[in-house]
């Protein structure tokens, strides 16, 4: 397992939309670099395009700085939003120091593929929505800032670009 540096916004691999990416040996050993790097940070998820890697993965565990981990590898995630919209306060790896807040859905039906290449369907509310709603933005190259309105989006910038 390797720790990788994150990269911090706005670096323009931020910026992509990732590429589908194939269960195996390669992938099994990224999902370990980003679980490394996720709790070293520490965070509750990250994606691959956070450490320079384009390919559609993300991982997540929610729960596990209050003590009970659960983890997940999303390979190829899609997401289909229903319930209501609630605005949460979010933070970002890839931003750090600023938080964010965030409208999105309460509920995600969520369909990827794990890493043993079987498709999986799950219905994930709470953070765990929230969370997969956010990493699946950073693998469509879409950061917190530009879930925002404009004037919103101008102000939490130069928040950002005012910090130490
Ligand atoms: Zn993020």
């Amino acid at each position: 397992m390797t720790r990788a540096a994150i990269l911090r916004w706005p670096d323009p691999r931020l910026s992509k939309v990732c590429a589908p990416a194939t269960p195996g040996p390669d992938v099994a050993n990224l999902a370990r670099d980003l679980f490394e790097t996720m709790y070293a940070a520490p965070g509750r998820g990250l994606a691959a395009p956070q450490i320079g890697v384009l390919l559609r993965v993300f991982v997540m565990d929610v729960t596990w700085k209050e003590g009970t981990p659960r983890p997940w590898v999303c390979i190829n995630p899609e997401l289909r939003l229903e319930g209501d919209v609630v605005s949460s306060t979010e933070g970002c790896l890839s931003i750090p120091g600023l938080t964010t807040d965030v409208a999105r859905k309460t509920r995600a039906v969520m369909s990827y593929t794990d890493l043993a290449g079987r498709h999986q369907r799950v219905t994930l509310t709470g953070a765990e929505a929230i969370c997969a709603q956010h990493e699946a933005d950073h693998l469509d190259g879409i950061v917190t800032f530009d879930r925002l309105s404009a004037p919103d989006r101008m102000r939490a910038v130069s928040d950002y670009e005012a910090l130490p």
